[in-house]
């Protein structure tokens, strides 16, 4: 009897845990959720299939595929379009080099939103608000405001086209592509002077707002594959909150809700454009995990 054993095939479970050590030499933070996730994705299964068959063999055909993704993701490729896909407010989303990946802060400015409005528009016979999405990248807060009050008419924009593409996808997989409007332009300027826009009454922007200079000095992740246009806010990355408070008074009307998220250390400055702007009953911050003012919000 020979001593030898024959090489053990390779399950799952190795395969996740060479991936992950090798995102790990790669300096790659979250290496073990990572290479799970380009493992699910790759093989086409759920985390319970995967908890479930992870002494099965790693298929041979499938090697040069795994090895392509883990490469990719160590020189710095976000996981999240190595997989074409980010979860936001209990929904996956398709994302892709086009679109900033979607951010779980962002979500507590859906939700701020949501509890306002139910507030302001309470009474039963009011009638349902129209709420505008302002840089809406992947479609996240247009989409997610339609989802979940399928009585808003919403309205969308951003200056990218391939974005706008990207948000409509996303639209038409939650099936609101009919109940949301997509609008190519910059900022506020295509809704404002009465041009046959709607009145708006709710105004949700998630703006680029990273001071120009600081764009080098961001992961890589970030500064190479997300969409300059989607981070760079200028000189002091506070001109797309400049501009919009002062478009605001040519809008048809003065939304109810303004709802912006912001930078790191620069609420008190979009506080004050939203002050100098208009009359508001009411300007609060939300904060998000890290404690940080994430999110400004005027009501009136
Ligand atoms: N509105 C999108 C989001 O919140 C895109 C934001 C952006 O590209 N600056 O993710």
């Amino acid at each position: 009897m020979s001593l030898e054993s024959k090489p053990k095939p390779l399950t799952l479970s190795d395969a996740w845990r060479q991936g992950a050590e090798q995102l790990r030499q790669a300096g790659v933070e979250e290496a073990d959720a990572d290479a799970e996730l380009l493992l699910l994705y790759l093989l086409g299964l759920s985390k319970a299939a995967l908890l479930r068959d992870w002494r099965d063999p790693f298929p041979d055909g499938k090697m040069g595929a795994w090895n392509e993704l883990l490469g990719r993701r160590a020189l710095g490729v976000p996981v999240q379009y190595l997989i074409g896909e980010q979860h936001f407010y209990g929904r996956a989303f398709k994302v892709s080099e086009a679109v900033l990946i979607p951010r779980p802060e962002t979500e507590l400015l859906a939700e701020a939103v949501l509890e306002i409005a139910d507030r302001l528009w309470a009474s039963p016979s009011a009638i349902a608000p129209v709420v505008l999405d302002v840089g809406t990248g992947s479609g996240i807060l247009a989409v997610t405001l339609a989802k979940e009050r399928p009585q808003w008419q919403v309205l969308a924009s951003d200056l990218s086209e391939d974005a706008l593409r990207m948000a409509k996808r996303n639209a038409g997989k939650h099936e609101v592509a009919s109940r949301i409007t997509f609008v190519q332009g910059d900022l506020l300027t295509p809704f404002l002077d009465d041009n046959g826009h709607p009145g708006i009454d709710i105004f949700v922007s998630n703006p680029p707002y990273i001071p120009s200079s600081d764009i080098s000095g961001l992961q890589r992740e970030v500064r190479d594959h997300e969409p300059r246009l989607a981070l760079d806010g200028g000189e002091d990355g506070l001109n797309p909150y400049r501009i919009m408070a002062t478009q605001l008074a040519r809008l048809k009307k003065l939304p109810r809700i303004v709802a912006w998220e912001v930078g790191a250390g620069q609420a008190a400055d979009v506080a004050e454009f939203l002050r100098l702007a208009a009359d508001w009953d009411e300007i609060r911050y939300v904060k998000d995990y890290a404690g940080i003012d994430r999110h400004v919000i005027a009501v009136k």
